[in-house]
């Protein structure tokens, strides 16, 4: 896949990066951080990883250069959080000279604020009023749990901040031993409404503000994880749907039960530490075409798999289809390389 052919021929580029099945798990990650920033910091790992290991895999059999690419794109991370990192402990040492808490309402104008905390659930909003370097109203605008937000332990804490006027820890800790996350983030969310209202309060740069909102975004909540592996199982479902319409002959490896009545029918059983030919029929589900053909040589084609399996898969079957969608990935590079030179 060279990039000058993106500009040449869009269509063809698109189709074959939509082929390539590193590009698909990129644009799978992409929804789901899109949808669920507080993964951010999950899913950068798992893409690093399912790349690594696609890619070294490439890097052994063909030589792609992928891994090359990878290496360099981890290096930039690592770079860019090491910048992020530096810029956000200098900012929060300039901020606690102008902290909010405490007498540091005097600080705040008067004015309404929202800020934003990360709770139990995920991210509360809050919407704070300072009249005369007081705080007059404080309202959860946003929260997955907002009905008991409003209440249990959290309304105390907000009647007890109403009577201080100012943003303070709470008197009785151990009253909110049950909900202490949850209260950690509804005191980031009043406290960065507060900062808000205070001239010249110090900013991160927008650089560490959208690298680490673009790769690290916040801790993951209990919600988030489960809403992850529930898009995760619909992901793999679509993943599998697409495959076998990508690669034809491919679609019935997935509905292999792993039952191994094919293993018994064939002469061969295993080979290379595969069994034969339920390993092939996994192999193909999991795209690996390339070793499926090195492994073709060990089927002798008696087709008694194909009489066995309850859902008639076969060696033969998924072999040709390996083939077909190998021999269709060598013909692209030759295109590509013969363009290339001309
Ligand atoms: S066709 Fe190949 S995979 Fe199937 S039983 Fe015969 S040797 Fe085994
Ligand atoms: S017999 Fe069919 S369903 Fe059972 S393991 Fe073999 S390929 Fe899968």
């Amino acid at each position: 896949m060279t990039w000058s052919k993106l500009l040449d021929d869009p269509l063809s580029f698109l189709w074959k990066a939509v082929n390539t099945r590193g590009v698909r798990l990129v644009i799978y990650t992409l929804v789901a951080a899109a949808l669920f920033p507080s993964s951010r910091t999950l899913l950068t790992f798992v893409v690093i990883v399912s790349l690594a290991v696609l890619w070294v895999r490439d890097y052994r059999r063909t030589g792609s250069r992928n891994i090359y690419y990878l290496a360099a794109a981890i290096g930039l991370i690592a770079l860019g959080y090491g910048a992020a990192r530096w810029d956000v402990v200098r900012v929060n040492e300039l901020r606690l000279a102008q902290s909010p808490w405490g007498e540091g309402i005097n600080r705040v104008e008067d004015g309404t604020y929202t800020g934003w905390g990360e709770g139990f659930r995920g991210p509360i909003e809050v919407k704070v009023d300072v009249q005369n370097h007081r705080i007059v109203g404080l309202q959860t605008m946003e929260y997955t749990d907002l009905i008991s937000v409003q209440d249990n332990e959290i309304e105390k804490f907000r009647r007890e901040l109403l009577e201080k006027g100012r943003l303070e820890m709470p008197a009785e800790p151990d009253l909110y031993r049950g909900a202490r996350l949850t209260l950690a983030g509804y005191i980031n969310a009043i406290e960065s409404a507060l900062s808000k209202g205070i001239p010249g309060y110090p900013q991160y740069s927008l650089f560490s503000q959208a690298f680490l909102g673009t790769f690290i975004g916040q801790a993951p909540s209990r919600v988030t994880l489960n809403s992850l592996a529930i898009l995760f199982a619909a992901f793999l479902v679509f993943e599998y749907a697409l495959q076998s319409m990508l690669t034809p002959g491919t679609g019935r490896s997935i509905n292999c039960y792993n039952c191994a009545t094919c293993v018994g029918a064939c002469p061969v059983k295993e080979a290379e530490g595969v069994q034969f030919p339920m390993g092939l029929v996994l192999l193909t589900r999991l795209g690996d075409y390339e070793r499926v053909m090195e492994l073709s040589k060990y089927c002798v084609g008696c087709g008694r798999c194909a009489a066995k399996c309850p859902i008639g898969n076969s060696g033969p079957l998924v072999i040709s289809a390996a083939f077909t969608a190998c021999l269709r990935e060598r013909r692209e590079k030759e295109l590509e390389e013969r363009e290339g030179v001309a």
